[in-house]
């Protein structure tokens, strides 16, 4: 493989062509900050924060599509970059509610980390700013507008994780937004409610709608697990508060499934907690209703009543019809209890077919 070696805050390092100036710095441990980039998206180069001064060259360059070459000399933190960050985090900041107090996405918000970092304290300019109502329309996503910096992710994440191009940039100027086909509110368009879109969104333009007011981001535990719902297996994290799964995000890092989820593995978690949720056994009575029972009495039950069939008709007389919802563990115990307890081959598995 053909490498270049470029200098980079006065440390060398060496990578494959074709490599960004962006990803050649965070390989020597130098951190760029960005707001449009994503390692798993496409790259625009549309926010501009991640320029850097690159010897010979004139302007200041975006790092994401700037591609390395042999002996490239690059300044990430000269004066001259610094100040154009901030500038820029200006501009930004000069069309956007500035609502930390009460946005749900403080804490974890690429453009409020980015203020607080460059000391951006207000919006430099004064001038038109947005005042579009809250798209509420389909029931898993709140869309503030309002707060969108119009870096594209959600766009990209649509069209290259999900496959939907529900979404896209519409109009011009000032008044360009993030837009369904004929500006449809989102719960009229074509989107299936993956929430690909929020898992990249930067900043509290998006969020998820039944974790709105359930806590801070600091007060959250992060579980990582597997989600539920199919045998795709893919990683989720349940956001944990005092207990109790309050959400469920994504992560770059699930080995299936990246930040991709479905519908049901993003957003059908309210069964977790549901008062009608079946948390003990229940052991139907002669005139129909149910009482419940401890595990030992309801299991020992089912083995008496199995027995019985077992031996009155036979070992064939009972059959296992095990799940993708179950682990790998619990259906190899249903075989182990099909073919070594009743003593059948009639096991069989709905993901088969
Ligand atoms: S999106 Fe970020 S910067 Fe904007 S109000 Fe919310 S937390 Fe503050
Ligand atoms: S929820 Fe999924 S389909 Fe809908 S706009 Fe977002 S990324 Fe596209
Ligand atoms: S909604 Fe979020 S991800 Fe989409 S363009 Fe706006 S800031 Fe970027």
């Amino acid at each position: 493989m053909s490498t270049v070696t470029l200098t980079i805050d006065g440390i060398k390092v060496t990578v494959p062509e074709g490599t960004t100036v962006l990803e050649a710095a965070r390989q020597a441990g130098i951190a760029i900050p960005t707001l449009c980039h994503d390692p798993e998206l496409s790259a625009p180069g549309a926010c501009r924060l991640c320029v850097v001064e690159i010897q010979n060259m004139r302007n200041l360059p975006a790092s994401c599509v700037t591609t390395a070459a042999e002996g490239m000399v690059v300044s990430t933190c000269s004066e001259t970059v610094v100040e154009a960050r901030r500038t820029i985090l200006e501009l930004l900041l000069a069309n956007h509610p500035e609502d930390c107090l009460t946005c749900a996405k403080s804490g974890e918000c690429a453009l409020q980390d980015y203020a607080y970092q460059y000391g951006v304290r207000k919006a430099g300019f004064a001038g038109e700013r947005h005042d579009y109502p809250l798209d509420e329309s389909n029931p898993f996503i709140v869309r503030d507008l309002n707060k969108c910096i119009l870096c594209g992710k959600c766009v990209r994440a649509c069209d290259e994780i999900q496959g939907r191009t529900v979404i896209n940039f519409a109009f011009r100027g000032f008044a360009t937004k993030v837009a369904t086909p004929m500006d449809l509110p989102l719960g009229e368009s074509d989107c299936v409610f993956c929430g690909s879109c929020i898992s990249v969104c930067p900043v509290g333009a998006l969020t998820p709608k039944q974790m709105l007011g359930t806590g801070r981001v600091w007060e959250m535990r992060k579980v990582r697990t597997i989600c539920p719902y199919c045998g795709t297996g893919c990683t989720i994290e349940l956001n944990v508060k005092d207990g109790k799964v309050v959400g469920i995000t994504s992560t770059p890092e699930g080995t299936v499934n990246g930040r991709a989820l479905c519908v049901k593995g993003r957003f059908g978690y309210n069964f977790i907690h549901h008062p009608d949720r079946l948390t003990a056994p229940l052991i139907k009575q002669p005139d129909g209703s149910f009482r419940e029972a401890d595990w030992d009495e309801a299991i020992a039950l089912v083995a008496e009543k199995f027995g019985a069939i077992k031996t009155a008709h036979g070992s064939d007389a009972l059959a296992v019809m095990a799940s993708a919802r179950c682990t790998n563990e619990d259906n190899f115990l249903a075989n182990k209890l099909a073919r070594a307890v009743f003593g059948t081959n009639n096991i069989d598995h709905c993901a088969r077919l």
